[in-house]
């Protein structure tokens, strides 16, 4: 193909017109069951009146003021998320990258401000993905991901997922924090049991180090709580936001507690465009549907409608899916062949997917999905599956 974009990613031929709801319509008028979300972002599904409303409304007041004049709507997004989480402070970014990587700024700032400047390395986990930035690549250690951008940026330490022993050995005096997806997504829907997220935050408040829990696609909603460290009953002291939290428009938040964050005096960090009046319309308006009562509720409900029907499936067809896995809405097939030909199969069937580590396929459905549509969405993986296996 003959383009003018940088190659930096292989795509998919296929080019979108119009959504509606959790469907998508493609350029030739082909319409798709959209399990993808844009990479399990646009959580309320496309063109939910109520964020577009929102978006154009802001869109014929005002734009952009920059980050030098008070914005009244990202006070109000900082109150509301702050309202529902562990965290008192929030910085506004607009990217999941960018803010885990405030994260990563605030974590060192912490410790030198509280008379600790040696304490800059971050533990952090193999699988794990964290953006595309230097320092977040160094954080996930991904080679295929650093393979000819060295030097890395010093100050991590990738241990095994799961690995107890190396995780204690790892901790030593310039150990500052640990950073973890409390479900990694990219690496392939691998969720860290419950005792585990709690036992980091035991070490991590034995040796004083920082806990940071990126839950940039875990977040919002997606596994069925606001956040999905609230299924272990435990809080992180600083927790990166982006994907649903702006449903499509770009934005992301840096979360953390008074004690922590007060570090972060006024000149050391910022963003031009972070939290500009848009993205404050449409994070507010986000919020406004996903805290309105039941509503996670009902995305719990619809989550184990959905797992049944993958799992009947999935014994229906074990030479195509070994297993179903994750939490909610973020869940994951574990793939028998390479996890592209189920992809390719389910998107030929008219069936959005992403693929994952582990040779996992992603099916991360908007939290609006109804029980039509993953009806609609299980006859088509049934038909994807049998074509596989013939
Ligand atoms: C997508 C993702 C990021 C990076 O977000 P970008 O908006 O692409 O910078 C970081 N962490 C996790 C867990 C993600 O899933």
């Amino acid at each position: 193909m003959d383009s003018a974009v940088l190659p930096t990613y292989g795509r998919a031929d296929v080019a979108f017109e119009k959504g509606e709801g959790a469907y998508l319509t493609d350029t030739k008028g082909r319409r798709y069951l959209d399990f993808a979300s844009g990479i399990a972002v646009t959580m309320l599904g496309h063109r939910h009146p109520h964020l577009v409303k929102a978006l154009t409304e802001q869109a014929n007041r005002v734009w952009h003021t920059s980050n030098l004049f008070r914005i009244d709507g990202q006070e109000r997004l900082a109150r509301r998320l702050v309202e529902n989480s562990f965290a008192d402070l929030v910085f506004f970014a607009n990217s999941g990258a960018e803010a885990v990587e405030c994260g990563l700024k605030i974590i060192r700032r912490y410790h030198d401000e509280n008379g600790h400047p040696e304490r800059y390395r971050v533990i952090t986990f193999e699988g794990s993905f964290h953006g595309r930035t230097l320092a977040t690549l160094a954080a996930a250690n991904n080679a295929k991901y650093l393979a000819g951008f060295a030097p890395v940026v010093d100050g991590f330490d990738n241990l095994p997922f799961g690995d107890h022993e190396a995780l204690k050995k790892a901790i030593g005096p310039e150990t500052a924090a640990i950073l973890i997806e409390p479900v990694q997504g990219e690496g392939g829907i691998r969720t860290v049991p419950a005792e585990c997220l709690r036992g980091l935050r035991e070490i991590c408040d034995e040796h004083g180090l920082l806990l940071m829990f990126d839950e940039v696609q875990s977040g919002m909603g997606r596994t069925g709580k606001l956040f999905a460290h609230e299924w272990a009953g435990v809080a992180p002291d600083i927790m990166a936001l982006a994907k649903a939290l702006g449903g499509g428009f770009p934005v992301g938040a840096c979360l953390t507690t008074e004690k922590v964050g007060k570090c972060m005096s006024a000149g050391t960090h910022g963003s031009t465009y972070g939290g500009n009046p848009l993205a404050m319309a449409v994070g507010n308006a986000v919020l406004d549907v996903m805290l309105e009562p039941g509503f996670l509720d009902r995305v719990q409900q619809v989550s184990s409608h959905l797992r049944q029907q993958l799992a009947r499936i999935a014994e229906k067809h074990p030479g195509v899916i070994k297993d179903v896995r994750g939490v909610g809405l973020m869940l994951g097939l574990e793939c028998v062949k390479p996890n592209t030909a189920l992809q390719a199969a389910l998107l030929k069937e008219g069936v959005l997917t992403v693929t994952a580590g582990d040779n996992v396929l992603r099916l991360a459905p908007p939290l609006i999905i109804g029980e039509a549509e993953i009806g609609e969405a299980a006859g088509k993986l049934d038909r994807a599956c049998a074509e596989l296996s013939a």
